[in-house]
């Protein structure tokens, strides 16, 4: 298959299993390239698990991820993580680091300093003033702390973009003035995008394809 036509992601037969609990039954899903897809369902049903098995937080029990026609589990780990952004419902962002620090912590644990100017960049994608570098995570409100989740994600320039109930802390104005930035980045940027979420108005409003 030619670039055009493979899929930049897919899952085959994907399950994952626990001790006691079925997280994940044998999923088969192929998603297109700078497609956004929203997968929703109830809680516990396996959807973070399902994400964790892209960037290999999580390996399947049986089944295979690909990337770009690529088993996941075949290329380098770190390699691998390079190519694919992360935004978690905690943020997770390190209190002891600035904003700056911790946007550039992944293209930093690859071995690659980011520049103050460039820093300065990820900041005007998520919309913050370029002085927040300097702050600390617990000076900032919710929504920006999840605004600079989403810098920090996008720091090393990825492929794919992998959110995980990304808005859900946020009331709604916050939420949705986030969603909206987030879907015209993935526009700007070519992204092709996996979001996890329990909000199926979340989901109609900004994803091209919803998986239940
Ligand atoms: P969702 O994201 O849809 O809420 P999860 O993928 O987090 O669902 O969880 C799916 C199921 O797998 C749940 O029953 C959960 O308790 C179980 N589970 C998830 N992670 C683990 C783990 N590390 N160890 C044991 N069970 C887990």
């Amino acid at each position: 298959m030619n670039q055009q036509t493979q899929p930049l992601l897919e899952f085959r037969d994907v399950c994952k299993s626990y001790d006691r609990t079925q997280a994940v039954a044998s999923i088969s899903v192929a998603v297109a390239r700078r497609e956004f897809v929203a997968l929703v369902g109830a809680s516990g049903s396996g959807k973070s698990t399902l994400l964790k098995t892209v960037n290999r937080l999580v390996d399947p029990s049986s089944g295979t991820v690909l990337i770009d026609g690529d088993p996941v589990g075949s290329l380098p780990l770190a390699a691998l993580r390079r190519r694919i952004g992360y935004v978690f419902q905690s943020v997770g962002l390190f209190p002891h680091m600035s904003v700056g620090e911790n946007i550039a912590i992944g293209p930093r644990i690859s071995g690659q300093k980011l520049t103050r100017e460039r820093i300065a960049e990820l900041l005007d994608l998520v919309d913050l003033e370029r002085s927040m570098a300097t702050r600390m995570p617990n000076e900032l409100s919710g929504g920006q702390r999840q605004r600079v989740g989403v810098a920090r994600a996008l720091a090393n320039e990825p492929q794919l973009l992998l959110m995980d109930e990304p808005f859900g802390a946020l009331d709604p104005v916050t939420r949705d003035a986030l969603g909206e930035r987030v879907r015209s980045l993935h526009r700007e940027l070519n992204l092709t995008t996996i979001m996890v979420t329990h909000d199926m108005a979340e989901a109609l409003l900004l994803a091209d394809r919803i998986l239940v």
